[in-house]
């Protein structure tokens, strides 16, 4: 679908958090009329519809996903739909219920529950100021292959996490500077350096708004279906807890040791070689 350069323009004008949302309507509005250009005057007729029916459009809950999927190169996590297993419980979660019943006045969109994936420390798509953000990562260890001390790892490692020791000629990794890329292993010739697991950092807690909060990375590395598992916990806790439209955000910085102990027998710490 094409844009012309003031639908551009005015789209480009939307907030972040329902731009999406408002341009997949927009393509859908413009390509049930069977044309394929989006001019100004969609976006607003358009824009008109979604705002006078903003509370029906509010599905209480919203997951975003970086680029990745769409075949980023830097993509760093595993391979699979977690974006869409989060979509599917989070839909069971019956959230947009609970909002109703515990927000006063009308539904608009910052109170959704949110869950953003990266599929890289690159993070694209913010997932530090959601509620639940979740990172791909691909943790690098040393395998007994001998190094050819070509360098290029040393080269590629923006965190300067990689050093090369002449005497044992292989790599060193500063696990406390690698931010689990993977960009190390995916250059080594020799593979001396191998990814060794890949899997999701999670950070708890995040928002903007009148008083910001970067969400809290928890200690650890998860396979998908830990994930869901902390997800699930935070739905739990957030509808325990919120009243009146309180944030996960806010209860996190109020509750933290309360969340903690509701997801300690979850929290695991990350292993590398
Ligand atoms: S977060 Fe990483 S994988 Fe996702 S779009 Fe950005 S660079 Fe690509
Ligand atoms: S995985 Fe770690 S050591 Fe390797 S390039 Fe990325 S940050 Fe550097
Ligand atoms: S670990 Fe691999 S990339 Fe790094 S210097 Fe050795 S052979 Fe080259």
């Amino acid at each position: 679908m094409e844009w012309s350069s003031e639908a551009g323009a005015v789209m480009r004008k939307v907030p972040f958090f329902v731009k999406k949302r408002v341009r997949k309507k927009v393509e859908a509005y413009v390509a049930q009329q069977g044309r394929g250009t989006v001019t100004v005057d969609d976006v607003y007729a358009v824009k008109k519809g979604y705002m006078e029916n903003m509370e029906k459009e509010v599905a209480g809950f919203r997951v975003e996903n970086c680029f990745g999927p769409g075949g980023c190169p830097n993509r760093a996590g595993p391979d699979e739909d977690l974006a869409g297993r989060i979509e599917s419980l989070l839909a069971g979660s019956d959230l947009r219920g609970f909002l109703k019943k515990t927000v006063n006045g009308p539904l608009k969109f910052h109170h959704e529950f949110t869950v953003t994936l990266a599929d890289c420390p690159n993070a694209c798509s913010r997932p530090q100021i959601r509620d639940i953000g979740i990172i791909g990562a691909a943790v690098p260890g040393l395998t007994d292959n001998p190094c050819s001390m070509c360098g290029q790892c040393v080269e590629i490692c923006r965190e300067d996490a990689v050093t090369l020791d002449e005497n044992r000629q292989m790599p060193q990794i500063d696990v406390s500077r690698c931010l689990d890329c993977g960009q190390c292993a995916g250059v080594c010739p020799t593979q001396t350096i191998q990814t060794i697991q890949r899997c999701y950092k999670v950070l708890l807690g995040g928002k903007l708004g009148r008083h910001p909060r970067l969400a809290r990375p928890l200690p650890g590395c998860y396979d998908a279906d830990q994930v869901l598992d902390i997800v699930g916990r935070c739905v739990d806790f957030y509808k325990q807890h919120s009243t009146g439209g309180k944030r996960f955000a806010q209860l996190a910085a109020e509750n933290g040791p309360e969340l903690m102990a509701a997801l300690e027998d979850l929290i695991h710490y990350q292993k590398k070689g």
